[in-house]
């Protein structure tokens, strides 16, 4: 269920693998998309389960991702019957216990961020949009006016340097405005790497970010859009303040 978890003070982080679900192939098994083929009642019961096993009292605050550079700020226990009315948004920050902030992804990265001194945690999901867009360090900025100050980062899996290959005119166009991200592909041709991206994105804010350097694309314990197109399901990051 969990690829990677940690606790520092009062937060505690995971992200998710596809294992410890109930969706049966091709979204076996911990599909923890908001829509997709995937029947109903099997991304429920897999979130269900993911809360059970993370924080059983909490309430799951998530995102309606849009590849944006909007920031979700939470004050106050979001009704859930409200989500689907709510507008999109990749990042998401709180200073409340009690709420486990989730993002997901199947290629982007999901980051999480936490200042446990300052009791203030954020997520984020930058995909290639979002890396331009300047997702997560907007994410930071809003954890910061929340009083966060030293601020700790976790980068889950993403479609690494090596697989994530696009035309040379985009992979132009993303480096201008964050040249950490050129790369290219095992064989050869033009590529990005979202995730050095972020991490140059954080470093420029004073952030060393904690990479857990998997690969989604190669590493078939992880749901990846790339490899698998619409029959992806989604993993996620979470995080949250214990009360
Ligand atoms: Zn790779």
């Amino acid at each position: 269920m969990f690829r990677h978890r940690a606790s520092l003070g009062p937060v505690d982080l995971a992200f998710t693998d596809r294992f410890g679900g109930v969706s049966v192939v091709p979204y076996d098994e911990l599909n923890l998309a908001l829509e997709g083929g995937d029947d109903v009642r099997c991304r429920a019961e897999n979130h269900r389960l993911v809360m059970d096993a993370f924080a059983p009292t909490d309430e799951l605050v998530d995102l309606r991702q849009v590849h944006g550079a909007v920031v979700d700020v939470v004050e106050e226990p979001v009704d859930p019957d409200a989500f689907d009315g709510r507008p999109g948004a990749d990042g998401v920050v709180t200073a409340m216990a009690g709420l486990t902030l989730m993002v997901r992804a199947a290629d982007c990265v999901p980051v999480l961020l936490a200042d446990p001194g300052a009791g203030v945690i954020g997520a984020a999901h930058s995909g290639r949009p979002g890396l331009v867009a300047g997702i997560v360090p907007a994410t930071v900025a809003r954890m910061r006016d929340l009083g966060a100050v030293e601020i700790s980062a976790w980068i889950g899996p993403y479609v690494c340097g090596a697989c994530y290959e696009v035309p040379a005119a985009l992979q132009d166009e993303v480096a201008a405005v964050v040249p950490e991200s050129r790369s290219t592909t095992s064989w050869g041709t033009p590529a990005l790497d979202i995730g050095a991206g972020v991490r140059a994105q954080l470093g420029a804010l004073g952030i060393v970010a904690t990479d857990l350097a998997a690969c989604t694309r190669e590493s078939s314990d992880l749901y990846s859009y790339r490899r698998d197109g619409e029959r992806s399901g989604r993993h996620a990051g979470l995080i949250r303040l214990r009360p």
